[in-house]
């Protein structure tokens, strides 16, 4: 597909070189497919040509390319079987990100040049009990003297077994203190073939045909200091960190899977004739052809913004899960009308299309649920968005009697005092009657700070003229009650009827 406006040269050179190599390697990752073997020969290919290195700097053997890179490359890997992509995607996950962002310097030159060289790598933070709940991770890493020691399993973890590193996550605290500030979780980078670790059980996960995933056990597993990433208890943080740059690449790939999709529904239904003529000729089939259109340019250009917000380097965690949540079930929705498009030729094998119906809802899990990511959007927009998620302010006109926006912020504040604050709360009920006023809402018509206002409130409180929602925090939520909106105002004050409501109907 075509490249954005803001991609450099060595971008789209990029994207030509892999387009290139995934033609040459395409049948390759079918065959192992079926024959459920790992490609290690299309990996070693991949390795030699450096690909792996997309997002690592060009100092450490990397192409340089930033996350848009990585992008790329997720995107084009996955306009094949869905095979390579996930290996790809999944290596960039095993701790590209953490290392560059995290590492020190001698992990930089030590890791960085052989991930770009296409060694293969494996992010490890999936547990027994510790699923979308991962800070209930239990794999314990126990300092002694300059080393730590690892006890534990880990589970559904990608490339387990043939991976050569394993960028893990173990838990260094059992403090509650630190449970709740997120400190008690540190990283560490693992090579196989370390004493005690070990690969436990394979899974056979749905559209996995040739891609490794399972468990991992450890057993008084040693880790000298100088692999640990970040200091002890930060680990949580680059979890973080490194899930957002997941997900990125995630989303990229998902954008591939689409063009998949297109690239077989399309021309089979050109070539497919029912009723004497071809099957692209029917509306029904024109529909769903237009709809794989529009989710394949939307969350193209999704991906793409949020990559390059990546390289401006800033904070994408809204976007980055937003993309993963929205591209894996767009492109089931998609996967579903390009099945149907094909009809028997949808869910059959022979075609590969049905496999991204099956792996587009594996991605509904993998790197956070669709149900994770949007815990962390909700979570972050309340801070992030703050300035953009507002309460409009609004008034009654004196005219119509009905809530109308208010222009601009109130020009005259009131004091504090009990009285001028139920005048305020009695007026919100003419304007929002079924809702209370945060202690912001109320410091747009009163001019006080927040333990005064507080004391107004208890006092109010006190005489059961309002009621008051606390959380830990203090008060959160206030509303005048039925007595305090009959001590603001007389009840004609709160009544109001449409011009067309006759006498009959009023009382
Ligand atoms: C194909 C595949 C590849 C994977 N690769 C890796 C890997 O390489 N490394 C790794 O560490 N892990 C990996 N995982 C694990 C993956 O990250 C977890 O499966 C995922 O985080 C969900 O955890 P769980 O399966 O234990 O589901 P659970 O956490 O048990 O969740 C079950 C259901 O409950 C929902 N749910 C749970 N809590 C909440 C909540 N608070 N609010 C709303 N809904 C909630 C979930 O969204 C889900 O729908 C992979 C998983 C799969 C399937």
């Amino acid at each position: 597909m075509q490249p954005f406006p803001w991609w450099t040269e060595e971008q789209i050179a990029f994207a030509k070189e892999v387009r290139e190599f995934v033609k040459e390697v395409a049948p390759m990752d079918a065959a192992t497919r079926w024959t459920r073997e790992f490609p290690y020969e299309i990996y070693k290919k991949i390795g030699e040509k450096g690909f792996m290195g997309a997002a690592i700097p060009k100092e450490y053997g990397g192409l340089g390319l930033g996350a848009t890179g990585a992008c790329i490359l997720a995107e084009e890997m996955h306009t094949v079987m869905p095979g390579i992509g996930r290996i790809v995607v999944g290596n960039m996950n095993g701790g590209v990100r953490q290392i560059v962002e995290a590492g020190t310097e001698e992990q930089k030159r030590k890791y960085l040049p052989a991930i770009a060289s296409g060694e293969i790598g494996a992010v490890v933070i999936t547990e027994m009990t510790a699923g979308t709940d991962a800070a209930g991770l239990t794999l314990t890493a126990k300092k002694e003297g300059s080393n730590y020691i690892l006890n534990g399993k880990k589970r559904f973890i990608v490339a387990a077994g043939v991976a050569e590193r394993y960028f893990v996550y173990a838990r260094t605290s059992d403090d509650p203190v630190d449970f709740k500030k997120r400190k008690h979780v540190t990283a560490f980078l693992l090579k196989k073939g370390t004493p005690g670790f070990t690969c436990e059980k394979l899974n056979e996960i749905l559209a996995f045909e040739n891609v490794q995933n399972g468990s991992l056990d450890f057993q008084d597993v040693v880790i000298p200091e100088s692999d640990r990433v970040g200091e002890e208890g930060e680990g949580w943080k680059i979890m973080m960190a490194g899930l957002n740059f997941e997900r990125t690449v995630i989303a990229s790939g998902t954008i591939g899977w689409q063009r998949l999709l297109l690239n077989n529904a399309v021309p089979y239904s050109q070539r497919r004739v029912q009723f004497g003529k071809a099957t692209s000729d029917i509306p029904a089939n024109q529909d769903k052809i237009a709809d794989l259109v529009i989710r394949l340019k939307i969350s193209r250009i999704a991906v793409y913004y949020t990559a390059w917000l990546w390289d401006r380097e800033e904070d994408v965690s809204i976007e980055a899960s937003a993309i993963k949540a929205y591209g894996a079930e767009i492109t089931l929705e998609s996967a579903k009308q390009a099945t149907q498009i094909m009809g028997g030729d949808g869910v059959n094998r022979f075609y590969p299309v049905q496999n991204i119906y099956e792996v587009a809802k594996t991605e509904h899990v993998a790197g956070g649920t669709v149900e994770a990511c949007r815990m962390v959007i909700f979570r972050n927009c309340l801070k992030m968005m703050k300035e953009d998620i507002q309460m409009p302010r609004r008034v009654i006109d004196e005219k119509l009697g009905v809530p109308v926006p208010a222009v601009g912020s109130v020009a005259n504040k009131l004091a504090v005092s009990e009285e001028n604050l139920l005048a305020v709360l009695a007026e919100d009920y003419r304007i929002n009657p079924g809702l209370h006023m945060t202690l912001e809402d109320i410091k747009e018509y009163v001019d006080t700070d927040d333990v005064a206002l507080e004391k107004a409130i208890v006092g109010l409180e006190g005489k059961g003229d309002v009621m008051v929602l606390r959380n830990k925090k203090g008060i959160q939520l206030v509303k005048a009650t039925y007595d305090g909106l009959n001590k603001a105002n007389p009840k004609e004050y709160y009544r109001w009827f449409p011009t067309w409501a006759t006498e009959d109907r009023i009382f």
